[in-house]
């Protein structure tokens, strides 16, 4: 059996599914695997270094996505790659699967089954599979640095012949997995850093990192399955604003990560939150793809408004494409040894794992 790994081809991306010690851990397991050429080489891996692992490396998508039994991609493939794969393959990627009815149209014209890493389902069996939270942990860490990088101030306390700078302020919005990582980065960096979330284990976890909690008291049922947030009433929102823009126009940086799953992101900060902070502070929008947590952001672009930066960064995990690539492919790494043995696909539909993961098989979208 080939796994096959093509080189990405969407914009700005630079992760690669599968780094070498991958594939010398799935040679071992008896797997062929064919990788295009170059296809690491924006996140840093070489094509010496998969030959050296065992890879078998071609030229081109065709001979990977077309000779390959089990294709696995960081981004959705585009519609003409869809075409390319084998008939009856299993796709293994990011798909986005309530967007992308032109890919998915593609890949069940080639009856492919596709399997939607963004799917892994939030359970303790599957947390080494789980794609959304390593690159998160990557994402999380990231936005602080962009947020240092763009600030006019620095983040530590300094005592220095040159006069002491007190520490800078640090608001972390949103304390799921990437928040929690911004909270300990910010801290590490020597920021006096708060946090908010409307789940009461965030809560907790803000305060265990050494994090001021800031807002209202989390309600018990604002946690649905799966440890995700449920969206908030008008009557929250509300409360939930008034607590933010007393401590949002004290704050030098502000990284905002709420997410509803499935929804545009809850947006938390107003615009007449940012006119009240200080020229020169920033805010960095984790959420930025699915709309902004805060009303003025506009995704991928890095704007000023009245002296205060809007970063809406979009991809931030490819921006470190080494590691947020070694993460990636040991999760996905972890996802094929679950449904191969022995060299051989055993791939059940009904797995608990797998079942939520699978949106196309045998020509039809299974959504
Ligand atoms: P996410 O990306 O969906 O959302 C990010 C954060 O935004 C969450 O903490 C959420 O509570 C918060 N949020 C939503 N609406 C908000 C609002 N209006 N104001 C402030 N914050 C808001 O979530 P995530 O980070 O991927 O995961 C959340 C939690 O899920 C984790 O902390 C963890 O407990 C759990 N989890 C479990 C597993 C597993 O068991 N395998 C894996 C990953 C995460």
């Amino acid at each position: 059996m080939r796994i096959g790994v093509p080189r990405e081809t969407s914009a700005g991306e630079r992760r690669v599914a599968l780094v070498p010690e991958s594939v010398a851990r799935l040679r071992k397991s008896g797997l062929e695997v064919r990788v295009e050429r170059g296809a690491g080489v924006p996140a840093y891996f070489p094509d010496e270094a998969y030959e050296a692992a065992g890879a078998d490396l071609s030229d081109g998508p065709a001979a990977v996505l077309g000779e390959s039994d089990v294709i696995v991609k960081v981004q959705r493939p585009s519609p003409a790659e869809g075409a390319l794969v084998r008939e009856g393959a299993v796709l293994i990627s990011l798909l986005q699967p309530s967007t992308s009815a032109d890919s998915l149209a593609a890949l069940n014209g080639r009856r492919v089954t596709a399997l939607a890493l963004e799917r892994v389902p939030r359970i303790t069996r599957a947390q080494s599979m789980d794609i959304l939270s390593s690159q998160a942990t990557v994402a999380g860490y990231k936005a602080v640095l962009l947020g240092a990088t763009h600030a006019a101030k620095l983040l530590p306390m300094l005592t220095t012949a040159a006069g002491n700078i007190p520490p800078a302020k640090a608001f972390v919005v949103g304390a799921g997995v990437a928040g929690l990582m911004a909270i300990a980065t910010a801290r590490r960096l020597g920021a006096v850093v708060s946090g908010y979330d409307v789940r009461a284990a965030a809560r907790e976890q803000v305060l265990s990192l050494g994090a001021t909690f800031i807002g209202p008291e989390p309600q018990k049922d604002a946690e649905v399955a799966g440890g995700y947030a449920r969206e908030q009433t008008e009557e929250e929102k509300q409360k939930t604003l008034e607590a933010l823009a007393a401590h949002v126009t004290s704050q030098d940086l502000v990284i905002t990560t709420a997410q509803i799953p499935g929804r545009a992101a809850p947006r938390i900060i107003t615009a007449a939150m940012v006119h009240s902070m200080r020229p020169g502070s920033v805010i960095v929008d984790m959420a930025a793809e699915s709309g902004g947590n805060c009303e003025l952001t506009r995704a991928g672009e890095v704007i000023d408004v009245g002296g205060v930066t809007i970063v809406g960064a979009v991809n931030i995990p490819s921006s470190i494409p080494y590691h947020a690539s070694v993460m990636f492919s040991k999760n996905v790494l972890t996802l094929l040894q679950h449904v191969t043995k022995e060299g051989a696909l055993t791939l059940d539909l009904e797995d608990e794992i797998v079942k939520p993961m699978c949106v196309a098989h045998a020509g039809e979208s299974r959504a």
